[in-house]
């Protein structure tokens, strides 16, 4: 496995090595894997100034499209490079990275290349009562400079999923991954560098949040700020951009339930609700943590989940077979460790999992945890409040359909849930009452890329994905000319 052994900023079409570093760190066992070189607060200065003054707005749609598709062609061809440095940064399994993260980071690329080409302009012709007559049109523009803010999790598919849309209308980006994965950021700008995108249109900033995450997201000439990562720090982005009073997206955090009916088929709907609680260690935006199963099946459903967890093989992520690696930091498992403790300290039963595997090996000094199963809490209780992003849910029986919607809407957050029923008129029924940005029937992380994303409440701001992406990264200028009689 190779991966580069020093990461630097892209500004202007050039790497830039502050010779400040940190120490990017392989939560398999704890070793330094490479120095992320910080920068700092002119070289954000400087990005947004090449970003400005750069040629991409003024290409025409057409010529912007084929260096996109281009780069998702260099992404591919080097495909293998993107792989291993995701696995570096994460210890996230090889069967996810290659199945999921990688190619879905390529496809954003071509896919919105392929849909800035399409949609049509509004017009009008308008007709006053004295007569006037006039043609209306609007020609959407780009916004300008447009700050991209990522997290950890799914990192070149969440980053492409902005920075593909962004550029495809013609803004310039500054993008800053999250500090504990920007392997295969660097590895993008190498490859926006080898395709010859113009200077300024992508611009690469690593570093800690708080040493320049205040600096990009108040800055004066960043025109928009789309963010995904946790609630609290959309809410100190949201105050940062006050100031200058820039659109935002947000895509935060959430607390999402699963809810199994008892009309079910229990082996796919454990199979189900196990994958949507453990994939990626739980470490998923959609993850689920709260699952509600009717109390006809509750015992049965809850057995058979505790089973399934403690068949899951967890190791290292290149093994075969293997389905969790481990979270991603040291920081990150404390606290995912905090919330086992307070389940216990609030009385919950422990029906699995619970604590850290131990391998006799170099692994004892990485990230891993045990995929847990938690029962007997209230609603109330934080661990069914709070927004853990571990390889944990809680499981609850409920006994009528009106009471689950309502304790399934019981969250501060609103960003996803999955049914799982054979009831056809119950699943259209109770779908649209559940107050999150995204319902699944049957079925979990099944996305359409022209479909909305997004959530309500604490979980964000804003839809994107397909014709709404291209609407935040646009504005509409209207345009009204007089036709003269
Ligand atoms: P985080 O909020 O800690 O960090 C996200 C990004 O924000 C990182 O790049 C970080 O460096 C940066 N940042 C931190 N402080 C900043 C500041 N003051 N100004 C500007 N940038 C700052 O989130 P995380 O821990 O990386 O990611 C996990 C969170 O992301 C979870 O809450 C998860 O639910 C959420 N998430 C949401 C979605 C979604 O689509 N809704 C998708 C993935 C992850």
């Amino acid at each position: 496995m190779t991966v580069p052994s020093t990461l630097t900023s892209y500004i202007n079409g050039e790497f830039v090595d502050r010779e400040h570093y940190f120490d990017n760190i392989n939560p398999v066992n704890g070793c330094v894997v490479s120095l992320i070189s910080e920068a700092n607060h002119q070289m954000i200065d400087d990005a947004v100034a090449a970003a400005k003054n750069s040629e991409w707005a003024r290409l025409s749609v057409k010529e912007r499209c084929v260096l996109l598709n281009k780069v998702a062609d260099v992404m591919q061809a080097r495909e293998q490079e993107f792989i291993d440095a995701e696995i570096a940064d994460t210890g996230k399994s090889l069967f996810q990275v290659k199945t999921i993260d990688i190619p879905r980071g390529t496809a954003n690329f071509r896919f919105f290349a392929d849909l800035v080409q399409y949609p049509a302009n509004e017009s009008f012709i308008t007709e006053t009562p004295q007569g006037t007559k006039a043609l209306n049109y609007s020609v959407n523009k780009p916004l300008g400079v447009v700050a991209i803010i990522s997290p950890w999790n799914l990192p070149l598919l969440l980053a492409t999923w902005k920075i593909a849309p962004a550029m495809a209308c013609g803004n310039s980006v500054i993008f800053k991954p999250s500090e504990e994965t920007s392997s295969t950021a660097f590895l993008l700008a190498q490859v926006m560098d080898e395709v010859g995108i113009p200077k300024g249109a992508f611009n690469l900033i690593l570093g800690r949040g708080h040493a320049v995450g205040d600096a990009i997201t108040s800055h004066a000439d960043i025109d928009a700020i789309t963010f995904t990562g946790a609630s609290a720090t959309g809410q100190r982005i949201m105050a940062s951009a006050a100031q200058t009073v820039k659109p935002i997206s947000f895509e935060l955090g959430g607390k999402n339930s699963a809810v199994v009916f008892s009309d079910v088929d229990i082996d796919k709907a454990v199979a189900g609700v196990a994958r949507s609680t453990f994939t990626n260690c739980g470490q998923v935006c959609l993850c689920t943590e709260k699952v509600y199963v009717h109390r006809s099946i509750f015992d049965e459903f809850v057995g058979k989940l505790k089973q399934h967890a403690a068949g899951i093989k967890i190791g290292y992520p290149t093994d075969d077979d293997v389905f969790m690696g481990p979270l991603v930091s040291k920081a990150h498992q404390t606290k995912v460790l905090s919330y086992y403790q307070l389940a216990r300290d609030e009385g919950a039963t422990i029906e699995q999992g619970g604590g850290v595997p131990k391998f006799g090996d170099e692994r004892d000094e990485g990230c891993y945890i045990e995929p847990t199963v938690l029962t007997g809490l209230d609603d109330h209780a934080r661990i069914n409040q709070e927004e853990i992003f571990g390889p944990v849910c809680h499981v609850s029986p409920f006994d009528s359909e009106a009471e689950v919607i309502k304790r399934v809407n019981d969250t501060p957050y609103g960003l996803a849930a999955s049914l799982w029923t054979e009831n056809l008129s119950r699943a259209h029924r109770v779908a649209p009452q559940i107050d999150v940005g995204l319902v699944w029937v049957n079925t979990w992380f099944l996305r359409d890329l022209r479909a909305p994303f997004g959530g309500t409440k604490l979980s964000g701001v804003g839809r994107e994905g397909g014709l709404h992406s291209l609407a935040f990264y646009t504005e509409p200028s209207n345009i009204c000319i007089n036709i003269e009689e």
